[in-house]
């Protein structure tokens, strides 16, 4: 039973169907254990679409691709443009298209693993379906997950997320550049995302520049 508390302080109980989940962790926990058979870290990357998750990925691959092999899967409903991308940068990508499919869940992303030669790779970066709700509860089996919000989404996108941000071990404030622009508190973003999870990492980036990535890197321990 979940409960939701609304703005004039009714409380609202929804039942939650826990089955519906379990058979996408049980084929998450099987993905877990291919990357670590393999050797293999695996980042789970979430945000709604334009909170720059790509260029995160992106900025990630050009500071690791000497250090790391790496690859990456991108998750979108129809198009490759975030594919080409990344690829320009030196990872292997590969693309699921998800059609209607607003999250990626295990499954896809198992058949994506049996596409690729996992002992040629130590790091796989999984760039989800730009959305903060739905890919939180469908988690794929990587080691962590990190969620990118910019300030261009305006002052509530942590508060309103929390479940998304519960399961995080870092939070990216990306497009920092922007926040006087949009009138958004950095450090009151940050003040949110602790509010929700005491130990989650916040880092400042500016994907486009690659400032703060370096402090992702070392946030995310690979
Ligand atoms: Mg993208
Ligand atoms: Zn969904």
């Amino acid at each position: 039973m979940k409960t939701i508390h609304t703005e004039d302080g009714k409380v609202i109980e929804i039942k939650v169907n826990k089955q519906l989940f379990g058979k996408n962790n049980e084929l998450a926990a099987k993905n877990l254990e291919l990357f670590n058979k393999h050797n293999i870290h695996a980042i789970d990357v979430l945000g709604s679409i334009g909170s720059g998750k790509t260029s995160t990925i992106q900025q990630i691959v050009k500071y690791l691709k000497d250090k790391k092999r790496i690859a990456a899967i991108t998750g979108d409903l129809t198009t490759t443009i975030d594919a080409d991308r990344i690829k320009k940068y030196g990872a292997h990508v590969l693309q699921i298209n998800t059609d209607r499919g607003c999250h990626l869940d295990a499954n896809m992303v198992r058949n994506s693993l049996d596409q690729l030669n996992l002992e040629d790779y130590d790091l796989i970066l999984i760039e989800n379906v730009g959305n903060l709700i739905c890919p939180g509860s469908y988690p794929v089996g990587a080691h962590q997950r990190i969620v990118v919000v910019s300030t261009t989404e305006g002052p509530y996108m942590i508060v309103k997320h929390p479940h998304i941000f519960q399961d995080a071990t870092v939070a990216v404030i990306n497009k920092t550049d922007m926040a006087d622009a949009m009138d958004v508190d950095i450090k009151q973003l940050e003040k949110d995302a602790k509010a929700i999870k005491p130990s989650i990492k916040v880092v400042f980036t500016n994907a486009k520049t690659g400032q703060g990535i370096e402090d992702l890197v070392s946030a995310l321990n690979i």
